[in-house]
């Protein structure tokens, strides 16, 4: 054992239990796992990212018996390779499932380069995991893989901290893989390694009782099952700043102006917006001179998908305007026209609704 990898238990002792349980327990029967040809294994490995052995075992069928041989899918046109994987979702792997053939065919004369993880590694579509397996599956050579079900199985037996996406969390991954995969029955412990990830160590709910690692799972001893592998971290999304200019003209009614058809409440009718006070002065003095500043109201935030708003709304009044100019128009909260607003801007306006009736029924 290396110094970097806690006890559990020896690989050979992981090895013995993850192939005796596999041998009652495993997945045998497969269509894949007869006539194991590179050809046929790399399709289904690559039929299965994202995508569960049941879906995938009909279209394997029906790729194979209208591409019998990497040859024939190469030959084939884009359209046709994708009619075949609709429904499976996913479209570049079909696309690079087709480039990759074509890759096979011109670059290694129609046979995977399946003694090499580098050049198996290189082809359209195909990881270094990926690669492993066709090797491991197809040739029974050593070959290590980290796909999603050996990641949980791993992150949950070592209780691996970190998002495994993380390269430094990928990394020590690669080294547990790599030190409990055996020189010996290669096929038969890659397909185990995956099926109890898939059936036992379940992404929602783990069968540990039944595992064959109940007794030593690191995650199972301190009931974090669930907690294993780490989901991916959430960015810390910015905020921005902004001031919102509510100009009433002497009736209540508050000046509106058209966002740019694209971008942020494209089309959609908002206040006048100002990144900095200066800027807000100086469009006062251009478009409505004579009007005076009110008490800001208190900020809010407003949260899209990919940054905050931090808004101030800065009430204003005027006592005319000549024109109010291009893409802009008055707004009457106690009698709002039918137009598409942005979000925060409809509530500012609400919120001065009832100041608006009050004005407008003043003796
Ligand atoms: S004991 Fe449970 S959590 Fe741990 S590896 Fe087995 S099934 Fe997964």
């Amino acid at each position: 054992m290396t110094e970097t990898i806690p006890a559990i238990l020896p690989p050979e002792t992981f090895q013995c239990r993850l192939l005796d349980w596999f041998d009652v327990h495993g997945r045998h029967d497969l269509p894949w796992q007869h006539d194991r040809t590179p050809y046929r294994v790399w399709v289904s490995e690559i039929m299965l990212q994202q995508t569960q052995v049941a879906t995938v075992i009909p279209y394997f069928e029906r790729f194979m018996a209208r591409f019998p041989s990497v040859h024939d899918l190469a030959a084939a046109s884009q359209d046709e390779v994708l009619h075949l994987w609709t429904g499976l979702g996913y479209y570049a792997r079909g696309r690079n499932l087709h480039k990759a053939a074509r890759a096979v065919v011109d670059e290694h004369d129609g046979d995977f380069p399946v003694h090499s993880l580098d050049a198996m590694a290189a082809l359209p579509g195909i990881g270094r995991s990926t690669a492993g397996a066709i090797i491991a599956q197809s040739t029974g050579e050593r070959a290590v893989i980290l796909d999603g079900n050996v990641k949980r199985v791993l992150t949950r037996l070592h209780a691996v901290e970190g998002w495994p996406g993380r390269p430094a969390v990928e990394r020590e991954l690669w080294v547990l893989a790599e030190h409990y995969t055996p020189e010996r029955r290669v096929v038969d412990f890659t397909q185990a390694m995956m099926d109890l990830g898939a059936t036992l160590c379940r992404r929602g709910q783990p069968d540990c009782e039944r595992c064959p690692f109940g007794d030593v799972c690191v995650a199972r001893a301190r009931g974090e099952q669930k907690r294993f592998p780490e989901s991916k971290p959430k960015k810390a999304i910015p905020t921005r700043t902004t001031t919102m200019l509510l100009l009433q003209d002497e009736a209540g009614r508050v000046l509106l102006e058209q966002r740019p058809s694209s971008g942020l409440w494209g089309g959609l009718w908002s206040l006048p917006q100002f990144e900095a006070s200066g800027d807000l002065k100086a469009w006062l003095d251009q478009h409505a001179p004579g009007a005076s500043l009110e008490a800001p109201w208190e900020a809010f935030t407003h949260v899209f998908s990919h940054f905050r708003l931090e808004i101030t709304p800065q009430p204003a009044r005027v006592s005319h305007l000549d024109a109010v100019g291009e893409a802009r128009r008055w707004f009457d909260p106690a009698d709002p026209d039918s137009i598409g607003l942005a979000a925060p801007v409809k509530g500012l306006l609400e919120a001065l609704r009832p100041f608006t009736l009050s004005v407008q029924n003043a003796p």
